[in-house]
């Protein structure tokens, strides 16, 4: 998970990583597994936008934050504080599965709030699909939300290390860097690439399972995940000698003038000592296999991403040194047709479990739903 470039004493994610303070399973998990390098900061949120002919970023850390915010009417901030503070009080209800994000924002704050707050968010994060989101998906963001956010000391890839050890003491062998290509059933064993287990537990995203598993899973039970739809992600860390956002630890890009989904200046986040004394900022996307930025060769999404940044951004900044990060399958798309498909722990074959980020919904994807996936999956094994 976790690399590490020239000089830095800490390894750093491939995209942007951190935890909410009510992330409340990695949180217990650490604590139990004796881990106590996870600290808790209030870095800052800001949103791009572009007015009266120049790009101007506000805070949206607070309730006191969007209150400030020139950009929305009294009345709209007024329906806009009453709508958030629903969506972050109150349960779940099934009704948010009932309408898109875009219908329940329109309808229930106004037009305005969905124009000026929210649409950029759900076009660079889902593009085509942005109006198809369930509001279930808002509920969840808005709902989990916190304001203090989680690092680990030595990056994540340490956390996976205290958790690697513990499970080789307890006799587990972990394949590293080992690909999967073949699963069958035999004699009511599972054989994965010749090897013989009892019970499987897949984690894999569901469309690669769907290929490793073509020979176990029945037909139609694969065809409900044919269904499914994904953007992937891709990445560029761009180390620099000075920050690119000044005091911002991420920013929404909510202007289609600059375009680019996001900033997340991670060592506005952690301290730039653990990285060589450089600036560390990553700038994602989610997108479409065909879309042209996945088909550009390292050095055109580069050039692309610097020149998404030069529009908002004047000083100069020299860079050091990119990384480049794709993750396929990294953003599911939460329609309706999501909440028909979606997989469950179960599948029709006995002995046979899925936990894969999929089944995060409503939830963004994130290492403390890894944690919970496991700990619901292992109750129902040894059920
Ligand atoms: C852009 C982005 C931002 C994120 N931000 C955060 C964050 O801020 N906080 C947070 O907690 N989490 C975050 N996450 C989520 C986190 O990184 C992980 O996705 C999550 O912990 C689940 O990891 P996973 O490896 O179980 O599943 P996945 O991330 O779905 O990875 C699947 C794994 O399966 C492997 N694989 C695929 N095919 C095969 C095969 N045939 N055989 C063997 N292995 C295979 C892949 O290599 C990959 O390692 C983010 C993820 C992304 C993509």
């Amino acid at each position: 998970m976790g690399f590490k470039g020239k000089g830095w004493k800490w390894p750093l994610e491939r995209a942007y990583h951190h935890l909410f303070s009510n992330d409340d399973d990695i949180i217990t998990f650490a604590k139990e597994t004796g881990f106590t390098d996870i600290y808790f900061t209030e870095p800052h949120t800001d949103s791009l936008y572009f007015k009266d002919g120049a790009y101007t970023s506000y805070p949206v850390d607070s309730p006191v934050d969007f209150l400030r915010l020139p950009l929305l009417s009294p009345v709209d901030k007024i329906r806009g504080v009453i709508g958030l503070g629903i969506l972050k009080v109150l349960p779940f209800f099934s009704f948010y599965e009932t309408i898109s994000a875009e219908q329940f924002v329109r309808k229930y704050m106004g037009n305005k709030m969905w124009e000026v707050f929210f649409e950029q968010l759900f076009r660079k994060k889902y593009g085509k699909y942005a109006g198809n989101i369930l509001a279930s998906f808002l509920w969840a963001r808005i709902h989990k939300r916190t304001k203090d956010l989680g690092y680990i000391r030595n990056g994540f890839q340490s956390f996976i290390e205290h958790i690697e050890k513990i499970d080789v003491k307890l006799g587990v062998r972990v394949k590293k860097n080992y690909e999967i290509t073949n699963l069958e059933q035999k004699n009511g064993s599972f054989l994965i690439d010749g090897s013989r287990f009892d019970v499987v537990v897949s984690t894999l995203p569901s469309p690669i399972l769907a290929k490793v598993a073509g020979n176990v899973l029945p037909k139609d039970y694969l065809n409900k995940i044919q269904n499914l739809h994904y953007l992937h992600a891709r990445v560029l860390i761009i180390e620099t000698d000075q920050a690119l956002l000044d005091g911002t630890y991420w920013l929404n890009v909510c202007t289609d003038k600059v375009p680019l989904m996001l900033v997340a200046q991670h060592t506005n986040f952690v301290d730039k000592k653990y990285y060589n004394g450089n600036h560390i900022a990553y700038v994602g996307y989610y997108l479409e296999r065909e879309d042209k930025i996945m088909r550009m060769s390292e050095s055109e999404f580069k050039k692309e991403v610097l020149s998404g940044l030069n529009k908002f951004i004047t000083k100069n900044f020299k860079v050091i040194n990119t990384y480049d990060f794709i993750g396929p399958f990294a953003q599911p798309i939460f329609d309706a047709s999501f909440v028909k498909n979606k997989p469950n722990f179960t599948t029709p074959v006995p002995h046979f479990y899925i936990a894969n980020l999929d089944m995060t919904y409503p939830y963004d994807r994130g290492t403390n739903y890894a944690v919970q996936l496991g700990r619901k999956v292992s109750a129902l094994i040894n059920r």
